[in-house]
């Protein structure tokens, strides 16, 4: 704690307290002073899409905003039109059931918010919730937001980064209120089959357990894989429900729009607290959000071709010519590699990236303790700059 902040009269709530410090916060500092010295950084941190929205979203949005009738406030629950096309998107391009537009599906303000928001619907004070280590913050900072306490399901390298389901503690399963999934996974790159997901419906219906799964990188794949739904698992919607979004999918992270869809129970909770926080998503938002269903997914198979591979590759490249054996990713925009054997520590690895080299790359702890011994690189800079990166680790003697 700082002076000025021991000296604060305001009383600050014992749950901001219970928030985990920010473990980018280091790495920032550094690469504000790198900047500020005029070092060249090169930024493989963040994983916010470099490119524009996608062309005809962006005409869509020109439309939209003329029109007059898209400018009072959106019903709280999102337009029907965007429910309808999202639940017929959803079971198109994953061959899952539509869902019900009216009962079964909300619009909603990117996913965090509504990430957030179903752990206010589901947790008291003395639940559990399990979440995956590492893992997207939200699952665990919104659980302590709740009340409640988050069970750090471990994604190892040896479970090829699944969960242990089997691993978690009978006391735990009777406390648990939702488990968080989230496949291909932000950190690890990693992809589950259906047959993990299957057994994870299995698991939570046993117990009791809203399962919840955040789906924000189906659409950036290589090599034609297509990520399963947890619709494709049988049984799924009694108990699931699934939140999509067009951040990643169609470069709109300022955008702020997703949708949820599944069982309708958990839909309506969500849509109760929901009502009650946010005003919806701005109707011409929507309007444009309809237009990107539309897109053909040959032209975002042609985005993944065009933008990610040729980035991936020269990424893998980069790695094995230092000595890492590794496997690229079958989806995300994220390359997950261990620290080189003579590190002891993802942060001081990455701290030494940059302020030896001037690249920002993130340590896999940031995400959860289960992420140290890793570091996380973005495709998110074209690849002359990604072979310079590489180029200056080479220089500067870094190895596997
Ligand atoms: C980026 C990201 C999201 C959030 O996306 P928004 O829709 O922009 O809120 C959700 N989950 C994971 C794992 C992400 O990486």
């Amino acid at each position: 704690m700082t002076d000025t902040a021991q000296q604060s009269k305001l009383a600050l709530s014992k749950r901001l307290d219970l928030i985990p410090p920010y473990l980018f916060a280091r790495l920032d500092q550094k690469k504000a002073e790198a900047k500020a010295k005029g070092v060249d950084v090169i930024n493989m941190g963040i994983g916010d899409p470099d490119q524009a929205t996608l062309q005809p979203i962006i005409d869509e949005m020109h439309t939209a905003i003329d029109d007059a009738s898209t400018h009072d406030y959106p019903p709280y629950t999102g337009t029907l039109d965007f429910r309808k096309a999202a639940c017929k998107w959803t079971a198109d391009r994953f061959g899952v059931q539509e869902f019900d537009p009216v009962t079964q599906c909300l619009s909603t303000v990117g996913s965090k918010e509504s990430i957030h928001n179903l752990f206010l619907a589901f947790v008291d004070p003395g639940d559990y919730t399990l979440v995956p280590d590492p893992g997207y913050p939200v699952y665990n900072t919104g659980t302590i937001f709740a009340g409640g306490t988050p069970y750090k399901m471990p994604l190892l390298a040896k479970n090829n980064f699944l969960p242990d389901l089997e691993a978690i503690p009978a006391d735990i399963c009777k406390k648990a209120k939702v488990m968080f999934l989230n496949y291909p996974n932000n950190p690890t790159s990693a992809t589950a089959p259906v047959e993990f997901f299957q057994a994870a419906v299995d698991f939570c219906k046993k117990h009791n357990i809203l399962l919840a799964h955040d789906m924000a990188y189906s659409e950036i794949y290589f090599e034609g894989y297509t990520s399963p739904s947890i619709f494709n698992a049988k049984g799924a919607e009694d108990i699931a429900i699934e939140f999509h979004s067009f951040s990643k999918s169609y470069n709109m992270t300022g955008w702020r729009l997703g949708w949820v869809l599944g069982n309708q129970e958990a839909i309506q909770a969500l849509g109760q607290v929901k009502t009650n926080v946010d005003s919806g998503v701005f109707k011409a938002i929507q309007k444009a959000g309809i237009r990107g269903f539309q897109i053909p997914q040959e032209d975002i198979e042609k985005r993944n071709l065009d933008v990610y591979e040729p980035r991936r590759q020269a990424i893998l490249e980069g790695l094995r010519s230092l000595g890492w054996d590794i496997q690229g990713p079958k989806s995300t925009m994220f390359v997950w590699a261990p620290i080189p054997r003579s590190e002891s520590s993802a942060a001081d690895f990455c701290t030494k990236v940059l302020e030896e080299c001037g690249i920002v790359v993130s340590p896999g702890n940031a995400f959860g303790d289960s992420g140290e011994g890793f570091f996380r690189i973005a495709m998110t800079t074209d690849v002359p700059r990604i072979q310079e990166a590489f180029k200056r680790m080479a220089d500067k003697g870094i190895k596997y």
